[in-house]
Parts: C-alpha cells; structure tokens; sequence
C-alpha cells in the first residue's frame, strides 16, 4: 500500500477546531487507500511561550533541561490529533520521539537526526491504526531528549519519509507553496508547481521560510519527493523533485530575501597568513554560521574583512572578535544589523550567463547601493541596506520573472 507522510504545521493545529480539521484530511487519506504517518508541529505560538518561560528564570538556559521543556508542545499535539482521529472513527496511535526511536547526536537545540527505528511505526500501520509522531525532538544515545531546532518538525517528516521509504512527504501549513518570491512584499509573486532540490536549499538558506533547510538537504540526500502544500484548499501546492531538464529553460525561479543577517567588519586587518584561521576558528567553535566572507585586495598591506551571521547570533560573534582584537591586530570592529540579502536562484544560471551583470544593472537603475555581493553555480546574492530591500525585490522579480 502506499505510505504517505503528512506534516502539520503549527498554524495548522493552533486550536482545537483545527485539530479536529486535520484529523478530518488524515482520515480522508486513509479512506483513499494510503497507509499514513502524521508528523506535528506544537500549536502556533506554543514554542516560543515556553522559551520565553525558560528565559524568566535564566537568560542562557541549561541546553538540556531547555531541550526537555520546548519539546512538550507536540506532546500535546501529538495527544490532541490522536484523540481526534480516534473519535471520528479512525484508529490512531501517538508516538514522542524516544519512544519510536529518533536517534540524534547530542547537539541540543539543533540536534541532527542520525537514525529512525521503524519497528514499531510499521507494526502500527500492519493493524490500520494512522501513527502521529511528535516532530521536533528525538533522543541521543544515552537516552537525553534532543531538539532538532526551530521548524524542526519539517525535517522529522522528511526524515521519516526517507527512512520509511515513503512514496511522498506532504508539507502542509497555511502557505500554499513555494512562491517565486514573497507575495507579501511582491503582489506578482506566483506559485511554483516544482523545484528541485538544489533551487530549494538556496531559496531556503537565502530566506525562504517555507521550509527549514535542513529537511530540504534531507530530502535531497535520500530523493524524497515533497509536496509543500496548505492544510486549508484543496489545491495542488508545490513539488520539490530531482531536477529534469525543463528546469534549466528557466533563468531565475526565485527571489529570495533575508532580514535576518548582520554584518561585522575588522577594519584593517595585517594581509598574513593564519588570520582568517584565527578569527574564524573561535567562532566556528562557538557552532555560530557565518554566511559571506568578503577580504579585499591589500594595498598597504592591510585589509579590511567583512562577514555577516544571524541576527541572533551578532551578539556572540561580536564578543569573540573583540577578544581576538588583539592577536588579529584589527584597528577596529564595525556591526550592521540594517540589512537584507537579496538573491536570485535558478539552475538556469548553470547554463546561461550574464545573470549578474542584469541583477547588478537592475539595482543601479533603483539607485541601490551593492555592499557585499557571493554566487554560487545557480544563485546570486546581494547585501543592501534593509531600507532598500522591498524595493528590490520587487525591481528583481519584475526583471527576471514576470
Ligand atoms: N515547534 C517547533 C518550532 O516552533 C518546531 C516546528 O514547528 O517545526 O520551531
Ligand atoms: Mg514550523
């Protein structure tokens, strides 16, 4: 029979009327013919109330005991959706991540899921029964709770879909797809009815929330087909597949845009060997990612170094350089938290040129200025200032993709 994982979305079991909504579309499935895995988010909200109640009591909480308190919101879920399911008529059977055996390493608050018992998940489907899994957490070795970091629960589907050899993992919450780019900064923006795996990484690393990124790597690694779709139409949403040759026709499929990044330059900077090892080692331990690295050319023999992080983590990265201050011989530290990246994405770019020099024009005729610019084979990004960012978007969307 075919097996088909489902994931809800906080929005989409945010109160009871909506879980008994979604217990009705599960049930439906089932009705079809489909063995089915439901995998739940916490309702909307729900994740965040309990940090910030860890927050009351310590501005850094304990990463364990954080871990074992966010990941009851979908204990909660899970429970809900099962009864629901159950008093419609529809067997069901709840599981927590420990109890089916999510492995993770220990990496809490961003744990990787490393391997997932199915034992007990296909005896549940033998009998008829829907299994609905907590997504979001998992388990290490030695038996400590894990979480797998915010919009987590997207990778525990993906991740389920792949190690149950599912026939597709449907992502439902309440956006209707993948959009070329945001509609609520671009009116024009338009459903895409596929992407490929590597279109959709970029989009969601250069700030497409639809999907946490690495649920998107997952799904690529093991070819699961993924159908990001909204829980409240019928309609078909968004494919993410391997991709074919029709893809590369089109030039860009998407602009993306990131508010989410700040940047930190090292204002003259000796150009010597082991400096970049030095600044960036402390802060690649400190599990922080840095995104674009720009060092010019020296011509005095000092240069400057410009890099941008997450917003969250500016604070930290921040503290580190200041500390490194001195070894690296910086004459001073520079922070921006005032901007956007900006990125066209399309594996067209693999096969066409002059994709840059257009993105780059297009941003001269709306007199916005380029602070750091990085590509890759089938993405182009720009660093601006966040006042401009909408604007760009827009100019972007309307010279590549309308
Ligand atoms: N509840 C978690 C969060 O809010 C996981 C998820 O929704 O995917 O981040
Ligand atoms: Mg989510």
């Amino acid at each position: 029979m075919a097996l088909l994982v489902q994931k809800y979305g906080g929005t989409s079991v945010a109160s009871i009327e909506r879980i008994k909504q979604v217990a009705a579309k599960v049930a439906a499935a089932k009705r079809a013919g489909k063995d089915v895995v439901v995998v739940v988010s916490a309702m909307a909200g729900e994740t965040n109330r309990l940090i910030a109640l860890a927050q009351e009591i310590s501005k850094l909480p304990d990463e364990r005991e954080k871990d074992v308190l966010i990941a009851t919101g979908e204990q909660v879920t899970v429970a809900l959706l099962s009864l629901a399911l159950k008093e419609i008529g529809q067997p069901a059977r709840s599981y927590l991540g420990h109890q089916v055996r999510i492995e993770t390493d220990n990496a809490y608050g961003k744990a990787c899921i490393l391997s997932i018992d199915s034992t007990k998940i296909v005896e549940a489907l033998k009998t008829g029964e829907v299994v609905v899994i907590a997504g979001f957490q998992g388990v290490d070795e030695n038996d400590n709770i894990t979480t797998l970091g915010r919009g987590g629960s997207d990778t525990s589907a993906v991740a389920l879909a792949a190690f149950l050899n599912a026939d597709a993992c449907e992502i439902y919450s309440d956006v209707e797809g993948v959009f070329t780019t945001d509609p609520r900064i671009c009116p024009d923006a338009r459903k895409l009815a596929k992407v490929s795996y590597d279109e959709m990484i970029e989009l969601a690393s250069t700030g497409a929330k639809v999907l946490e990124i690495r649920s998107v790597e997952f799904a690529k690694k093991f070819a699961v087909p993924v159908h990001v779709r909204s829980t409240f139409t019928e309609l078909e949403g968004t494919w993410l597949v391997e991709e074919d040759d029709s893809m590369s026709d089109v030039l860009v499929s998407g602009v993306a845009c990131d508010k989410n990044e700040a940047k930190i330059t090292l204002l003259r900077v000796p150009d010597r060997p082991g400096l970049a090892a030095q600044l960036f080692g402390p802060i690649a331990d400190a599990h922080i990612v840095v995104d674009m690295i720009i060092q010019n050319a020296s011509e005095d023999g000092t240069t400057d170094m410009t890099f941008t992080v997450p917003k969250a983590d500016h604070q930290k990265a921040l503290a580190i350089v200041e500390r490194a201050l001195p070894a690296v011989h910086a004459k001073g530290i520079k922070v921006d938290t005032e901007i956007a990246k900006i990125s066209v994405v399309g594996v067209g770019m693999r096969t066409h040129a002059g994709v840059a020099a257009k993105m780059f024009e297009v941003l001269a005729r709306e007199q916005i200025n380029i602070q750091m610019i990085s590509t890759s084979e089938i993405k182009i990004s720009v660093v601006i200032a966040a006042q401009h960012a909408d604007q760009a978007v827009r100019a972007l969307h309307d010279a590549f993709i309308r």
